[in-house]
């Protein structure tokens, strides 16, 4: 990303290499391998996971990378180029109840996750690089933890399929760090495929690799991170997901998943408060726009899903009020820009915005939002032009490349 949020060592050095030097500068000896694991966005899909529904993310050619070799005894030490700290912990801090704090944690989890589910993990030395933006909505978090995995599954050889993967970065996440997060994050890390969106069923977890290859359309996204100040997003978000459940109950079904939308009408005459029908508005056509999206990627006409990524902006910033003056800018201003389609992702009040674009009119539309925000007094925004790329896995050696 352009801007204040840029990694910290030149841009022109590639994440690999820069976990890689570190791990040498740091422990005085190269890593045994690399993992990587990337930042995802979720390109149509919001506040559908917690309801039961669909989600659609894409992983992001942005990574992280964990350098690593294993270590004797039960010790970890971690190298992150991000505060340039390297901290430490044994056995005690992943067992009883000392506990990892600080971006150490979400190590510590993966590795307390893996002895919870009856794995005998390796003692290892790590160092983390990563391009992806912390703290933006694009899962710097999933991905620490799933090239955290990556790297201690291999180096352990543990007898742990990729699908195991998603439950348990999120257990570590959720249990040990503290953060309440869905699976889809997790999911999307691990499981995407290069040129291909995730479709997941967060009901069941079922996944489909449906093809989005914005390369040979020539398409591309633009990735805007809107710096937007998160305006009490914790308790918003709490209280559309309380207004999601108590809405489900009043209809009398699970969750707001099981109202199709032919029944949205009826569903909508059943409820007495003008705010939770346009709640439950927002999800169901939500929900809707997703298996739309996912027929037409099917079908090979990504160019006309545009219309369905605005449209879900509209009803994040008119039924389910998520959004902020910011997005709505980003947004606005990329669709005068030429844009087929923008829309904020994420759980909102900030965040990114993706904008799906001719590939070559991509820098025009990041300038017209620039100018767009510049002429409203924010904070410049950051932006990246991404293309849908592979999930986590080792980086083969220069020999197996
Ligand atoms: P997001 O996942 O949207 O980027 P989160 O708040 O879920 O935001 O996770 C961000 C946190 O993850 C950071 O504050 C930090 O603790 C940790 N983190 C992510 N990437 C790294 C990294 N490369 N090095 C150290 N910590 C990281
Ligand atoms: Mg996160």
């Amino acid at each position: 990303m352009s801007g204040p949020a840029a990694a910290r060592r030149p841009a022109t050095a590639d994440v690999a290499d820069r976990a890689a030097t570190g791990f040498t500068e740091a422990y005085g000896e190269p890593p045994a391998g690399r993992w990587a694991a990337p930042g995802r966005a979720n390109l149509i899909g919001e506040h559908t996971d917690y309801n039961d529904g669909f989600v659609l993310p894409f992983a992001l050619p942005l990574r992280t990378v964990a350098a690593a070799a294993p270590q004797p005894g039960e010790a970890w030490t971690v190298w992150s180029e991000l505060s340039g700290e390297t901290i430490s912990f044994g056995a005690d801090q992943v067992t009883g109840s000392g506990r990892v704090t600080g971006w150490g944690a979400y190590v510590a989890g993966v590795v307390w996750a893996l002895r919870e589910a009856g794995h005998r993990v390796p003692g290892a030395r790590l160092a983390i690089a990563s391009d992806v933006p912390l703290g933006a909505g694009l899962s710097s978090s999933a991905a620490l933890e799933a090239a955290v995995l990556a790297a201690l599954v291999d180096l352990g050889g543990l007898d742990l399929p990729t699908e195991r993967w998603p439950r348990l970065a999120q257990r570590a996440e959720n249990r040990y760090v503290g953060a309440p997060t869905g699976i889809m994050d997790q999911s999307a890390v691990v499981r995407c495929w290069d040129g291909h969106a995730l479709f997941l069923d967060c009901r069941d977890e079922s996944v489909e690799h449906v093809p989005f290859d914005l390369d040979a359309a020539g398409l591309a996204v633009l990735v805007v991170d809107s710096r937007a100040p998160h305006r009490h997003a914790d308790g918003e978000y709490a209280a559309r997901r309380t207004s999601c459940e108590r809405a489900a109950g009043l209809l009398g079904v699970t969750a707001l998943r099981d109202v199709p939308a032919d029944g949205l009408a009826g569903a909508l005459a059943r409820l007495d408060e003008e705010e939770t029908r346009r709640r439950v508005r927002h999800v169901v056509t939500e929900n809707q726009r997703v298996l739309d999206t996912v027929a037409l990627l099917r079908s090979g006409r990504v160019r006309e899903i545009g219309p369905l990524l605005t449209a879900s902006h509209a009803s994040m910033r008119d039924d389910f009020e998520i959004t902020v003056p910011e997005v709505d800018t980003a947004v606005e201003a990329a669709l005068a820009a030429g844009a087929l389609g923008a829309r904020m992702t994420g759980g909102g009040f900030g965040g990114c915005v993706l904008a799906l674009v001719d590939a070559e009119r991509a820098t025009p539309v990041a300038t017209a939002v620039t100018a767009a925000y510049a002429a409203r007094g924010f904070t410049a925004p950051g932006h990246v032009t991404v293309l849908p790329g592979p999930g986590a896995g080792r980086i083969p050696t220069e020999e197996e490349s």
